[in-house]
C-alpha cells in the first residue's frame, strides 16, 4: 500500500510508513466483552 502522506510503497502489513512514519493502520480498537451470565439459565 502506497502511503497517504509521502507516497512511499510499504508492505500491506506494515504498521507504519518506513519512510516518514506515517501510521498506516490505526491502532487496535479495545474491545468491550459483555457476558451475559443471565442467558445461561435455563
Ligand atoms: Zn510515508
Amino acid at each position: 500500500m502506497f502511503c497517504p502522506k509521502c507516497g512511499q510503497q510499504n508492505l500491506e502489513n506494515n504498521f507504519r510508513c518506513t519512510r516518514c512514519g506515517f501510521v498506516l493502520h490505526d491502532p487496535a480498537q479495545p474491545q468491550y466483552v459483555v457476558t451475559d451470565d443471565n442467558t445461561l439459565a435455563g
